[in-house]
């Protein structure tokens, strides 16, 4: 296999950044950024110092104290602009995210896809941030509750989703009324420049409109995690959105709790797939080879634990290490290639670390080497890899960023189903199986103890319809969609006499 890169990566992306409106200096800075494809430099950008990052989440509060008060549904005009300017750059944005993550380009399209779609939803949300009435105990009484914005909403992410999960958080927040302050992942802020300048520009056009947009609406930090520890300790920052590895939630989350400020913590994932006797296998095949070498195993839905039934393994495991073995591994910016390079070398090395701890746990590893290192030094290419365990131990029950699937025999069902909730994390399931009550089963209260649970469809790619998050030490939050929007908002309960006397509940007396 020919991995055929040349260093001309900065030229496209200075010209994509200028294309997207970016005017920031991409020199002369602290901050090295790289592309994964060839390990080549892309700029070095100035960062965010303190200082900044206070004054920037200082403005954002009198932005909301502004922003709160234009009618949600001309909030979401805002947002309709924002994803009317990513369907105008849809191109040039995924291309950068390619290069700066290193996704194939049908990925790095699709992530852009995932910006508009939830623009597309948070329009609609606009004028669906509906309370309820309920009932009274008291007569010429009315109960009701009314949804407030909540306040400058912070967001953390990760490499692997460079741009999409500023959209997630900052489309909703945006419509419920809340300003937005961002701090991207270090390895990827060229992405975050590009969404940053198409903002700017769906902003001037809100204006130009008669819209009322405060400045400093949706701000930007650049750098490491003492940048977003300062987002993450500020006192007019009432709910932080932290996305990346349980390691960093761990210290996030009990921050945020300290000065009781609201989290929502999406973090690492350990996911599994049970393939049944039943389960259509052609079907199947295609389920796992995108979900677990997708994205070079870097998302945190990636499929990474493979339970199968004993009467399907022989029939289903070899197929899978032909796919393995056959799989078009190199620049994800070429048409053909489904596996890209992973994010840097200290990526390949956790990757090689767990394949040695799962050898010396009795694992049998079919693939999983560096391919063509020679030809791209600094860019971390591997074959995907496949482990045959011969129980779940070892490095399986932790989430290795890689391309590595642990596969495992199994002859009884509900021994399958303990195995599979049997690790710390819980965000994303699937079962293969044609069967009802496996089916259900699995989605029942004793079945997948994940935020996700799928059926005859891999753990990955979710739609952005669906709440998105999980359980356990993947931190419990959910964003994205179905009645995600409220962790963005404060709920008052309302309570009205529009009677002449003062009943209390509970039939209490005070007559003073
Ligand atoms: P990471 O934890 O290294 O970094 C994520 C972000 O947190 C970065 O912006 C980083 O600067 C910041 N950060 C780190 N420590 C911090 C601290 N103490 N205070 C404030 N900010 C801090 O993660 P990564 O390597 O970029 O991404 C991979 C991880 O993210 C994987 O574990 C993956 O499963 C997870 N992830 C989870 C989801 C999800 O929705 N559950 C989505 C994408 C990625």
């Amino acid at each position: 296999m020919t991995i055929a890169i040349k260093n001309t990566l900065v030229t496209e992306v200075e010209a994509l950044l200028a294309g997207m409106g970016v005017t920031a200096a991409r020199t002369g800075g602290t901050l090295a950024v790289h592309s994964p494809i060839t390990g080549e430099e892309l700029a070095q950008l100035v960062e965010t110092d303190a200082a900044g990052a206070t004054k920037a989440i200082d403005q954002a509060h009198t932005a909301f104290l502004a922003w709160r008060n234009v009618p949600a549904p001309k909030r979401g005009e805002l947002v309709r602009l924002l994803g009317e300017e990513l369907r105008a750059h849809k191109a040039a944005l995924g291309r950068l995210v390619s290069i700066e993550a290193g996704k194939i380009v049908s990925e790095g399209l699709g992530e852009v896809q995932e910006m508009i779609d939830i623009c597309d939803f948070a329009v609609g949300l606009s004028r669906q941030l509906y309370g309820l009435t309920i009932a009274t105990e008291r007569s010429d009484h009315r109960m009701m509750e009314s949804w407030h914005p909540l306040g400058v909403t912070g967001v953390i992410s990760a490499f692997n989703f460079p741009v999409a999960v500023w959209s997630w958080n900052a489309a909703l927040a945006l419509v419920c009324g809340n300003s937005v302050v961002w701090k991207p992942s270090e390895k990827t802020p060229l992405t975050a420049l590009a969404t940053s300048a198409l903002f700017d520009r769906a902003l001037k056009r809100f204006v130009a409109e008669g819209g009322t947009a405060p400045e400093g609406l949706a701000a930007l930090l650049i750098g490491g995690r003492e940048i977003g520890e300062i987002l993450v300790d500020h006192r007019r920052v009432p709910l932080v959105s932290a996305t990346g590895s349980t390691a960093m939630g761990r210290i996030v989350g009990p921050r945020l709790a300290g000065r009781f400020a609201r989290a929502i913590l999406e973090l690492g994932g350990n996911n599994a797939a049970i393939v049944c006797p039943s389960a259509d296998l052609d079907l199947t095949l295609r389920g796992v080879a995108f979900s677990a070498m997708g994205t070079a195993g870097q998302r945190c839905t990636s499929l990474r634990r493979l339970f199968v039934h004993d009467s399907v393994y022989d029939s289903l495991v070899p197929r899978l290490k032909q796919a393995y073995g056959s799989v078009a591994i190199g620049n994800p910016l070429e048409s053909g290639t489904l596996v890209g390079p992973l994010i840097d070398a200290s990526a390949y090395k956790g990757m090689q670390m767990a394949l040695d701890a799962a050898k010396a746990a009795g694992g049998t590893v079919t693939g999983g080497g560096r391919v063509d290192a020679d030809k791209s030094s600094g860019a971390y290419y591997v074959r995907p890899a496949i482990v045959e365990m011969p129980e779940q131990n070892g490095p399986v029950a932790h989430e290795t960023f890689a391309p590595i699937l642990y596969v495992m025999r199994y002859s009884s069902f509900e021994e399958a189903l303990a195995l599979h909730n049997d690790v710390p994390q819980g965000l994303s399931s699937s079962i293969f199986t044609n069967d009802l009550r496996e089916a259900e089963t699995f989605l029942s209260v004793r079945g997948s103890d994940c935020g996700i649970a799928n059926v005859n469809i891999g753990p990955s790619g979710a739609e952005i319809g669906g709440a998105f998050g999980g359980e356990k030490e993947t931190g419990g939050g959910r964003e994205s969609g179905s009645d995600a929007w409220k962790a963005y908002m404060r709920r008052a309960t309302n309570t009205i006499n529009y009677g002449k006397t003062l009943p209390l509940a509970q039939g209490v007396k005070f007559d003073v």
